[in-house]
């Protein structure tokens, strides 16, 4: 199988950054989610140098709800990154990480008045979703007695090839303004006191493994930024948001990179503005090819079953990898303690929660399994903890960073004292 350079296999076991997962395993306990910050920076780096070199004027926003963790966003913070932030608490994380309040931008289809307040508050650019939403915020900022900057959010009507339930830029999509309609509120939001419209955004859905409907959906963008600027609106940022697939088939899916998406992308943006006769920024957003593969998840084998299929029992789930559950997405796995042994076995690998859709890898050829194995499940880094849960009354795994030769927890186990803090005791029953 092919491997990033970050992942190698020595004395039979994979490690990641150069650490033996199974070491890890054995100091840190299982299940682990293990992340590699050098690799995330590496991945920033290229998207930035990508862009840049091709328009200077290039900002870099993580999106923060693919992987939330405070010392992602921080490493992230150092190289200059911004974030786009969907709720209240990405937004206080990506403060408390040291980001730049100008590099945020607040989404979302559905903020509440308390979010709004809070993007007012702070300062944080809003890309709006609906106009009662702008007038919401409108509403918050005169009362704050400031000037709230928005761009709005393009519904720009386009197919693409991903999983229905990750694709946001359909014309039936819960998400955005339909690009119709985009002039309108702009005129509306030019009249409004306390909004200054100065951005376009939009973002057209996730895992998307081919550039070309990012182009497409860039010359829808650069057509209404062409209206908007007749129209007297100064765009200051064109945001195109994230949406880059990875190659989760490590063998046969199409692999596009930061420079291949630039490099589709940057000449439709230029080739827009200038026919506008203007230079915004451009932003983008990436959120799952700048983390998904900089991390593992390591889980230990209970037992295996032969039965209708091969089982192999691990001790992680879908409470803590929900993707393949969910999206039915496909993960590679390792056996991580005999990454080099012959794949002999067909196997179905299944978590510990009492669902039958508990299953990580279906139907996979690995080396002979024995309990006390212990499984790596790769490019978890995406989606993955940021999406787990306490289902079936399950502690939350820690999660370890790599940096160099450092290794350190970014955020220990839980306890089950964890999962019953915020009990609260009725009277009756005291
Ligand atoms: C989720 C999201 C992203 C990131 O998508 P990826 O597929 O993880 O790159 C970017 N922008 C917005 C508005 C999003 O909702």
């Amino acid at each position: 199988m092919k491997l990033p350079h970050h992942l190698t296999i020595k004395n039979s076991h994979l490690h990641i950054n150069g650490q033996d997962c199974v070491a890890l395993a054995e100091k840190y306990g299982t299940p682990l989610y293990v992340t590699s910050e050098d690799r995330i920076c590496e991945q920033f780096r290229r998207y930035k140098t990508a862009l840049s070199s091709r328009y200077p004027k290039v900002q870099v926003l993580y999106a923060a709800k693919a992987n939330g963790n405070l010392s992602i966003l921080r490493a992230l913070a150092k190289l200059g990154a911004g974030a786009d932030v969907f709720s209240s608490g990405e937004l206080h994380c990506a403060l408390d990480a040291g980001m730049a309040p100008e590099k945020l931008l607040f989404n979302g289809s559905s903020k509440s008045p308390a979010d709004l307040r809070l993007a007012v508050e702070k300062g944080i650019k809003v890309s709006v979703d609906s106009l009662d939403e702008l007038h919401h915020l409108d509403a918050a900022a005169k009362a704050a007695a400031k000037v709230v900057t928005i761009a709005f959010r393009v519904n720009p009507a386009l197919e693409v090839p991903t999983h229905p339930k990750i694709a946001t830029g359909l014309a039936t999509s819960k998400f955005g303004i339909p690009y119709k309609e985009i002039p309108a509120a702009y005129s509306e939001a030019l009249t409004s006191e306390n909004v200054k419209p100065v951005g376009l955004h939009c973002h057209i859905g996730s895992q998307i493994l081919d550039t070309e409907p990012f182009a497409r959906a860039a010359e829808v963008m650069m057509r209404i930024a062409k209206e908007l600027t007749e129209m007297g609106v100064a765009l200051e940022f064109i945001d195109l948001g994230g949406g880059l697939g990875i190659p989760y088939h490590h063998d046969t899916d199409p692999a596009p990179t930061p420079e291949d998406y630039a490099a589709k992308v940057v000449p439709v943006f230029k080739a827009g503005i200038e026919a506008c006769g203007i230079t915004p920024e451009l932003w983008v957003e990436p959120g799952r090819s700048l983390v998904a593969d900089s991390t593992v998840l390591l889980t230990r084998v209970n037992s295996t079953k032969s039965a209708h299929k091969r089982f192999v029992n691990v001790d992680a789930g879908f409470n803590l990898l929900i993707r393949p559950a969910m999206y039915d997405a496909y993960h590679e796995v390792i056996v991580a303690n005999k990454a080099d042994a012959p794949l002999s076995t067909e196997y179905t690998v299944t978590g510990p929660i009492c669902e039958s859709g508990d299953i990580l890898a279906p139907d996979r050829k690995l080396p002979q399994i024995a309990a006390g194995d212990l499984i790596a499940v790769l490019d978890a880094g995406a989606y993955g903890f940021a999406m787990s849960s306490q289902y079936n009354s399950r502690p939350r795994c820690p999660e370890v960073l790599i940096h160099g030769k450092q290794v350190a927890l970014m955020r220990r186990g839980e306890t089950i004292g964890d999962i019953t803090a915020a009990m609260e005791r009725p009277p009756w029953q005291r």
